[in-house]
């Protein structure tokens, strides 16, 4: 096997440096990462950047409208829509004309009556399915702006991936937020970013577990996982280098997939090999960032909704451009980590998903994301230094796969949470699966669902023997 490719480290050229692919932590360390820390005596080694606005645009051909959102420094939280723009010009249709006022408040009807126990009655339903089902009446500017969140952040479409986990990742995103917006030092909600840059985040968990005697070898590749001869039992690793570790446990989180090969299929029933192989990931990733010379917006974060998601939603799916995005997301994340660019430059992370069939090169792609951006920035293309696109094929390398380009090795659909749920034990003793999506009892956004997968499996292995801090 070819050592492991590089990809997921930050790149640095001239005096920027580029982060990793994280554009925002949900929950921050008001979630499964401040768990982690306070576990290994760590909390102090990471800081993070806490937004107070979430402001939307509302785009349509050649138009955008915006901001308008969440700002809890202001009245009512709210950052009110523009009271000079018709909002029926807009979605070109007749709508109330405050459907995009005080989305905070309203949001918060979508969880009335949700709690963790019942929501698992609407795993089994897609997020569209159990808005039509509930018939939910929480207005057009709610609808298209929980669409937004459900795709960025399940990264999976709306009419696909499961409502109750969607549902169980806003109740914990409000519960995170209280936390935040109640706690001395920090005041603002719990979306963040880590000062420095996401890297700190791995750097504070190695230096707790070196702190309790660990060892972690970086820049490694693991060839084989081994099985005591005649049983199913875990003998350890062979890492590339042909060294064997010995041990009793592993714990992967290559992907499901990626380990049945590395253990050798000869060890598995048929019966796991199938539900192994049939797995659905989550969306395929396209991430640009963007390095300027000039700062271009203070603002840390944007997010935009479309007038015509529900014509446009189809199109996308089908590979084919629209006038304007679906669901846009742009961190400037050296406005949140001043580190991550000298003063006076700036860099943007765009974050989007593409289909699997587009009919495009990757480089229309991004000429297209370029052009849409100049919605937000007009004219920033000048100021562009360089950009570096990080696309499905980009993921494939980084995960040594063979199989799935998806942004989430096990996408979060109705047949793949709660209870369906991929267990971490496998068939084999000692093996243990891990990583965003795999977990009984596990669910949560991008980051926080892995470390939480990788908490509840050590719970597994301890007999729930770990503290809850
Ligand atoms: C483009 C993109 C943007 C994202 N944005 C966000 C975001 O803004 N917020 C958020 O919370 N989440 C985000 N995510 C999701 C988040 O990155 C993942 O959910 C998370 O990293 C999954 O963690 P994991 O441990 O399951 O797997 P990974 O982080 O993929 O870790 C698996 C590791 O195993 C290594 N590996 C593979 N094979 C071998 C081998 N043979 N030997 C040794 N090592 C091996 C890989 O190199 C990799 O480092 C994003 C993901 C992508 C792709």
């Amino acid at each position: 096997m070819e050592p492991l490719e590089d990809v997921a480290r930050p790149i640095r050229k001239k005096d920027l440096q580029l982060t990793m692919e994280t554009h925002i932590f949900v929950r921050s360390e008001f979630g499964p990462i401040g768990q982690i820390l306070a576990h290994l005596n760590q909390q102090e080694a990471v800081t993070f950047y806490h937004l107070t606005r979430i402001p939307f645009y509302l785009m349509a051909p050649n138009q955008v409208v915006g901001p308008f959102g969440i700002d809890i420094n202001s009245k009512r939280s709210s950052i009110p829509y523009p009271s000079d723009v018709d909002l029926n010009d807009v979605m070109g249709t007749e709508v109330g004309p405050d459907e995009f006022d005080n989305v905070l408040t309203k949001m918060a009807t979508v969880l009335n009556g949700v709690t963790y126990k019942n929501s698992h009655e609407a795993d089994s339903l897609s997020f569209i399915e159990w808005c039509q089902a509930k018939n939910l009446k929480f207005g057009l500017g709610v609808r298209l702006i929980m669409y937004l969140l459900f795709c960025a952040g399940l990264c999976i479409w709306p009419d696909e991936g499961s409502a109750g986990e969607f549902l169980r990742c806003l109740l914990d995103t409000v519960q995170s937020n209280a936390k935040s917006l109640f706690a001395k030092n920090v005041k603002a909600l719990a979306l963040g970013y880590p000062f420095g840059s996401c890297q700190v985040i791995p750097d504070a968990i190695g230096a707790g577990i070196k702190s309790f005697g660990g060892e972690i070898r970086t820049s490694q590749t693991v060839e084989r996982i081994l099985v005591v001869e005649g049983k199913d039992m875990i003998r350890g690793v062979q890492m590339a280098s042909g060294e064997i570790i010995e041990s009793s446990i592993v714990v992967s989180n290559i992907g499901p997939k990626e380990t049945l090969d590395m253990v050798g299929k000869e060890h598995f029933t048929n019966n796991y090999i199938d539900y192994i192989k049939k797995i659905r990931p989550a969306i395929n990733p396209y991430s640009l960032k963007i390095a300027l010379d000039k700062e271009v917006t203070q603002e840390p974060f944007i997010f935009n909704v479309t007038s015509r998601f529900d014509e446009d939603f189809e199109k996308w799916k089908m590979g084919q451009f629209t006038d304007v995005p679906l669901t846009l997301f742009i961190p400037a994340v050296s406005v949140m980590s001043p580190r991550l660019a000298p003063k006076g430059k700036q860099l943007l992370i765009l974050g989007y998903a593409i289909p699997d069939k587009i009919n495009y090169s990757l480089n229309q792609v991004t000429e297209q994301f370029l052009s849409y951006m100049e919605y937000f920035y007009p004219h920033f293309r000048s100021h562009v230094e360089f950009y570096d696109v990080f696309g499905p094929d980009d993921l494939k390398k980084l995960w040594h796969s063979e199989y799935d380009r998806g942004i989430i090795r096990v996408g979060q659909y109705p047949d793949q949470v709660g209870e369906k749920a991929l267990d971490s034990k496998t068939p084999i003793e000692g093996l243990y699966l891990v990583g965003t999506g795999i977990g009984k009892n596990v669910w949560g956004i991008g980051t926080d669902n892995a470390v939480q997968s990788g908490m509840e499996c050590a719970k597994l292995i301890l007999n729930g023997n770990i503290e809850n801090k």
